[in-house]
């Protein structure tokens, strides 16, 4: 969306009466600025708007951030994932992230002026009540909160109970359809979390929303920025998908347009280091390192990639969580069953609270997983795609 000057003007407003928001969200409040590029990067990436299908604020991001790097122009497939090229010669290798984000549509204004809700992608229904929202409106954001129901008038059998989206409305403060209207909201506007970006507490973990997958958007950036200027025989092409979020669309429509020799995706991992978590359902700990998927509800990753992952992380001294998660997909799936098959493996940077208003990513975590890629990507060369890709008995 653009900023128009009336828009500009109310958030400069917004900014002169809310200094102490907007020192939270430059730095932290130790005075410990850590503001740096990868800060901003990934500040502007976690809050720009763009659920499934509507990923236009994300690649107005992406672009001109990868445009320095690729050796030959930007080009795009026809769902919109942005296709972005360094060299020419040696194996294809494709390094994806996915640009959209959970959030929702517009379904119906009732005559009352609430808005119904199509929900995109995994949402659990008790994290969607009581949580502020924007809807990406024709004539800029329009401000929403999904309404709760008042605990004075719940009967005490109820107050315990979740409140599902079937009950759910978006709540825009307009009386009727026709005010509505007049803010710019019709069926079909993408809705995403009202989540702004903020630095814990002086730690080196950043709360937000969207880290699934815009963490795995910096972490392409990044590995862009040095990949550019670093001598390797590859092929790299970083590509940066549309609608992962509501089954793996883009990837599949963008890998047959790369056709890879290899693919690495890179995403959100899941952690289980809360109180509230089981062992079994996933071992990774925020900060303690990138991880690697050894096995998905989409996909069994290559077993020789992921031992050359291991190697590589050992080699670089970087720390390596492994994990198995049974309720995830990833456009690593994709990559893999497309143009007669490719291997492939999923990296993730751990996130807390994926899926939800407010995710935590780790600094360091992310810093490890630009070095664990830029390794990888500069250490392949012909020979060992070759062999990554011979699956012929030894005799
Ligand atoms: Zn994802």
């Amino acid at each position: 969306m653009t900023l128009t000057p009336r828009r500009l003007r109310v958030a400069l407003a917004l900014l002169l009466i809310s200094p102490l928001h907007a020192q939270d969200r430059a730095g932290d409040s130790s005075g410990n600025r850590a503001a740096d590029r990868t800060v901003q990067l990934l500040q502007r990436l976690s809050d720009a708007p763009g659920p499934p299908g509507a990923e236009e604020a994300v690649r107005a991001i992406m672009v001109p951030e990868m445009k320095p790097f690729v050796t030959q122009p930007i080009t795009y497939d026809g769902m919109g994932s942005v296709i972005a090229q360094q060299g020419n010669t040696g194996p294809r290798i494709m390094i994806d992230a996915h640009m959209d984000e959970l959030g929702g549509m517009v379904r119906r204004i009732t005559p009352g002026g609430f808005l119904t809700m199509q929900m995109l992608g995994g949402w659990l229904d008790q994290a969607l009540v009581d949580q502020r929202w924007i809807v990406l409106g024709s004539k800029g954001p329009v401000h929403a909160v999904t309404g709760i129901r008042d605990i004075h008038v719940v009967p005490a059998d109820e107050r315990t109970r979740v409140f599902s989206r079937d009950q759910l409305y978006l709540d825009i403060g307009a009386k009727d359809p026709a005010e509505a209207a007049s803010m710019g909201v019709e069926p079909g506007d993408p809705v995403v979390p009202d989540s702004p970006f903020v630095i814990l507490n002086g730690s080196r973990n950043y709360l937000g929303k969207a880290w699934d997958d815009r963490i795995g958007c910096a972490v392409l950036v990044e590995a862009m920025r040095r990949t550019a200027r670093l001598p390797h025989p590859n092929t790299l092409v970083y590509v940066a998908t549309v609608q992962e979020e509501i089954g793996l669309r883009g990837a599949r429509a963008a890998t047959q347009i790369v056709k890879p020799e290899i693919g690495i995706a890179i995403e959100g991992g899941i952690t289980g280091d809360t109180a509230a978590t089981h062992p079994e359902e996933t071992q990774a700990k925020l900060g303690a390192g990138p991880g690697i998927f050894l096995y998905d509800s989409s996909t069994i990753p290559n077993r020789k990639m992921v031992e050359l992952v291991k190697q590589t992380a050992a080699a670089n001294g970087i720390p390596l969580q492994l994990d198995l998660v049974q309720g995830y997909g990833d456009d690593s799936a994709e990559m893999q069953t497309q143009n007669g098959g490719t291997p492939t493996v999923n990296l993730v940077v751990p996130v807390r609270y994926t899926h939800s208003h407010n995710g935590i990513v780790n600094r360091q975590d992310f810093d490890h997983m630009v070095d664990l890629l830029v390794d990888l990507l500069t250490h392949m060369d012909q020979a060992q795609v070759n062999e990554l890709r011979d699956f012929a008995p030894r005799p």
